[in-house]
């Protein structure tokens, strides 16, 4: 029999077997439609069907591994394994093979769940080559927006002619949905992408949500003018608005729990060490939990930077770039999953999650949970990502328990 911790060394290897099957040689990058991409969807199948699996690509090469259970039921787990360009080797690739270690645990004690359990390892969840995210995952929950099939990659491909040539078919991509009647859920492992657990010093934690975010470009509008000639009394800096906006959004993130507030990009312009700046422009983005403190948040936000920009003298430009809302994961789902960390004996610690993920897509056909898996400095997007294999152990543990609790909350 497999110890967990054997089970655990598996994935680990594996992690690095996928972290070597890259499109570039010096980096990892597993873009969609790639060669790497195809190999690894070969090497993830190979271990699917020796963990008796039966195996298919979707129309948009979303790879599935079923494991049959007694009833026509289906509980789906798995994650993406996509990459960002120089990326790490544990965000997407971890949650498909801790999922698939279940099955390897189920499959070695002949053990038959009373549902099916599908292993599905989304195409395209980081959008590197096309620059959207969660292609695989909108396809496979039946949200794909056709509009993107025109989309073209740096290589000068179009997204349609991709999917064609990574053997799936664009024209089926929009009713290609996975038919959600038989789903009792969806569960996804994750890096946690962040520190939170390691300053807990604890292996998982439970994910309450993906958080909703506002991205905005704000603009402040001042005057020009000789840094040695204009006076200080009169001047309308725009960068000084800017200064004072940026200041007012880290406030306004540090007074409300859960809230975060990021002014990431700012351009000064004409942008020259002696002239008073006449315009800046900055970027806004945000994010909470719940939709209502997010827009309050953002309306404030808006109505101070109009005030900064009247007192000032100048003007204010605001433009939304892109909002979209939280998801929180499904109660029921996740108080299982909760009860299967603190059956194994570890604190349950609930957390939101400030990045995306295939989950959120996923929540329109079936509910879901999340269980994030604690990473070095909360380092990603980085091939200085890390995971501990103890902890990896654990993430298997607790989600073969979980399997159990779903078993047994349908007794
Ligand atoms: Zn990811």
């Amino acid at each position: 029999m497999i110890t967990d911790a054997q089970s655990a060394a598996r994935v680990m290897e594996r992690c690095e077997a996928l972290g070597r099957t890259s499109e570039e040689p010096d980096l990892l990058a597993r873009p969609y439609g790639s060669q790497a991409m195809r190999r690894a969807n070969d090497t993830v199948a190979g271990w699917m069907r020796e963990a008796g699996m039966g195996v298919q690509s979707d129309v948009f090469g979303n790879l599935l591994g079923r494991y049959e259970g007694i009833g026509n039921e289906t509980l789906l787990l798995g994650s993406h394994l996509d990459t960002v360009r120089d990326a790490g080797k544990y965000d997407g690739p971890l949650g498909v093979l801790v999922a698939l270690a279940c099955v390897e645990r189920l499959q070695e004690r002949n053990e038959r769940l009373p549902f099916a359990v599908e292993v599905v390892a989304f195409a395209d969840e980081e959008g590197l080559r096309f620059g959207t995210t969660f292609l695989g995952s909108s396809v496979f929950a039946g949200s794909f927006d056709p509009g993107l099939l025109g989309l073209e990659g740096a290589d000068g491909v179009t997204l349609a002619e991709a999917v064609r040539s990574f053997g799936g078919d664009p024209d089926a991509l929009v009713d290609g949905g996975r038919d959600g009647d038989d789903l009792l859920g969806y569960c996804e492992v994750h890096i946690e992408q962040g520190p939170v657990l390691e300053r807990l010093d604890l292996p998982v934690g439970v994910v309450t949500g993906i958080q909703g975010q506002t991205r905005a470009s704000v603009d402040f509008v001042g005057e020009a003018g000789h840094a040695g000639t204009v006076p200080m009394e009169g001047r309308r800096d725009a960068l000084c608005a800017a200064a004072e906006f940026v200041l007012a959004v880290e406030e306004t993130a540090r007074g409300q729990p859960g809230m975060v507030a990021t002014v990431g990009h700012i351009a000064a312009h004409p942008g020259a060490g002696n002239v008073i700046p006449g315009e800046v422009s900055l970027s806004l983005d945000l994010r909470h939990g719940d939709d209502r403190v997010r827009e309050r948040a953002v309306a404030s936000l808006r109505e101070t930077a109009r005030g900064i920009a009247a007192d000032r003298g100048g003007e204010n430009r605001w433009q939304l770039r892109q909002e979209s809302s939280a998801v929180p994961t499904d109660p029921g789902l996740t108080a299982l999953l909760a009860r299967a960390v603190a059956d194994l004996g570890y604190r349950v610690e609930r957390l939101p999650s400030g990045a995306g993920h295939d989950a959120a897509q996923l929540a329109e056909i079936a509910p879901t949970a999340m269980l994030f898996v604690r990473c070095e400095k909360g380092i990603s997007h980085n091939p200085a990502e890390s995971v501990e294999q103890e902890d990896v152990a654990v993430a298997i543990e607790v989600t073969s328990r979980f399997l159990k609790l779903v078993e047994e909350s349908r007794g």
